[in-house]
């Protein structure tokens, strides 16, 4: 895929060979900014699945075998792979996802920084050793990669995500199977594609594009060979995954939704902070876990901060996704705009106001565009419990900074948390009484490699990115030895 000839065709990555499926099946990809069909692809079935498991089985003792080094070049030949595809891959997000370009462009050069990232990690994986504990003994623990890791990607971030998990396995010296969304498929097998040129031992990264994730996903939770399940997406999935990991009693890492929170407090400076939580709530068309859904802003603050978000919330441009000064591009379908205009109609219902937009912008029989919009309410709702994943920020004014914190803190998940103050310690005061496993205060939060990521309560298990995304790869084996 080093050019684009549409509609593309792919085949699946399975023991280090590109082949159709076991069932001979396609299914097709759609540009959700023009509903055109941009790809036909290889629909993998439990054969596959199956199959993609055994080639993993066989070739993880020479993965695991290689030294750190040896590991860290692989993992750096498939970065340089992926700087010479940075372009066409940017191309396919935009075509997959319809998020403009800049986004995408953003996204995969994030992803190159935490690819790089995990294969620096992968030189220093740690142990530990007791010399004499006990006095006839010594003891070390070793880490060793728990093996077969199944990875479950979703398609608002088709490279990150595919970055986060498969990086991270790798670097930790599993060998991964990998189900994309089956929305956003091309961007997965065109990474894969680097790591295959790179010299990865065939079978240590399989690619399943498949329109039955269920049954792709059952194998991966029953084959014993499997230790590890991990999983970006709904609460809902999530928690069928682990539901079917019992029996296996696996190792489950759950990246769910989200509802993110806003506190915002009285003594703001309103234009600094809009800015922020415009990026916060409609960065990735508000199709983000970690996007700011719900704004608790003080009473004292509450019109100034209104009519500035609003203003700002207008003037966001939305439209192709090609087009330098789009900051919004389509939803990933047109269901997604559905699902967004019932949450509408029911906070109307329920006494909202919707201040500006929230309607679609075209005919959305061939795309799935729609207008940033803000909803405001006195108190809160029940639909605010929810996850709006599309361009649509609800604003709910309240009393002072306790109420506005049981407010951010009234709901089942925990994901992501924004607090914004003039005074730095009187946010961080607020963040700390925040339930959730990330808080930004005073800005929009980003993704750094570094630093770990993931939820509480409902939103998830485990942690992703940095050292401790790594770790959640690997398990301790505990050794004493005799002293003589
Ligand atoms: P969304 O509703 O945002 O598409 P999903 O949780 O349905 O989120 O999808 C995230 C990922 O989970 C996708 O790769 C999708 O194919 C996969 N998925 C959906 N249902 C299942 C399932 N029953 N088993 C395994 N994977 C699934």
């Amino acid at each position: 895929m080093t050019t684009l000839d549409f509609p593309v065709e792919t085949r699946l990555l399975v023991a280090g060979t590109w082949r159709e499926s076991s069932t001979g099946e396609t299914f097709a990809v759609s540009d959700p900014s023009t509903g055109r069909v941009v790809a036909r692809v290889a629909d993998a079935a439990a054969a596959d699945a199956e199959a993609a498991v055994d080639a993993a089985a066989a070739a993880l003792p020479e993965w695991v075998g290689l030294t750190a080094t040896a590991r860290h070049e692989i993992l750096q030949r498939a970065i340089a792979g992926l700087r010479r595809r940075e372009d066409v891959i940017a191309r396919l997000i935009v075509h997959e996802t319809g998020k403009p370009l800049a986004e995408a462009r953003g996204e995969i050069a994030n992803s190159l920084r935490f690819f790089d990232f995990f294969s620096q990690e992968a030189l220093r994986l740690p142990g530990e050793y007791w010399p004499q504990i006990q006095s006839d003994r010594d003891a070390y623990v070793v880490h060793e990669p728990v093996g077969i890791v199944g990875a479950i990607t979703p398609w608002n971030f088709p490279a990150f995500m595919v970055a986060c998990k498969v990086g991270a396995a790798l670097a930790a010296g599993c060998a991964v199977v990998l189900k994309p969304a089956e929305q956003t498929p091309l961007t997965a097998l065109a990474i894969a594609e680097a790591f295959v040129e790179a010299g990865l031992p065939a079978g240590i990264l399989s690619v399943l594009p498949t329109n039955d994730p269920a049954g792709v996903g059952r194998v991966l939770l029953e084959r014993p060979e499997v230790a590890c399940v991990t999983f970006t997406g709904s609460t809902a999935v999530g928690q069928r995954l682990l539901a079917g990991a019992a029996d296996g009693v696996k190792r489950v890492l759950l990246e769910l939704g989200g509802n993110a929170p806003v506190v915002v407090s009285d003594d703001v400076d309103v234009d600094k902070v809009v800015g922020q939580v415009v990026r916060a709530r409609f960065a990735n068309a508000g199709q983000a876990c970690v996007a700011a859904n719900r704004v608790y802003v003080h009473r004292r603050a509450a019109a100034r901060f209104i009519d500035a978000f609003s203003t700002a919330v207008q003037e966001l441009r939305v439209g192709d996704p090609w087009e330098a000064t789009t900051n919004i591009g389509p939803l990933i379908d047109i269901r997604a705009v559905e699902t967004l205009e019932d949450q509408i109609a029911r906070s109307v219902a329920q006494g909202a106001v919707l201040r500006t937009g929230g309607r679609r912008t075209r005919d959305t029989a061939t795309s799935a565009f729609l207008e940033p919009g803000i909803l405001t309410a006195d108190g809160a709702l029940d639909t605010f419990g929810e996850e709006f994943f599309g361009p649509i920020a609800s604003i709910v004014v309240a009393e002072d900074d306790d109420e506005a914190v049981r407010l951010a803190n009234d709901s089942r998940y925990g994901l992501s948390a924004y607090v914004f103050s003039g005074d730095a310690e009187r946010g961080r005061r607020i963040a700390d009484r925040i339930r959730s496993g990330n808080v930004g205060v005073n800005c929009a939060l980003t993704s750094d490699p570094a630093l770990p990521f993931g939820g509480v309560r409902m939103s998830g298990i485990g942690r992703e990115r940095g050292r401790a995304g790594v770790l959640e790869f690997l398990e301790s084996k505990t050794i004493q030895v005799g002293r003589r």
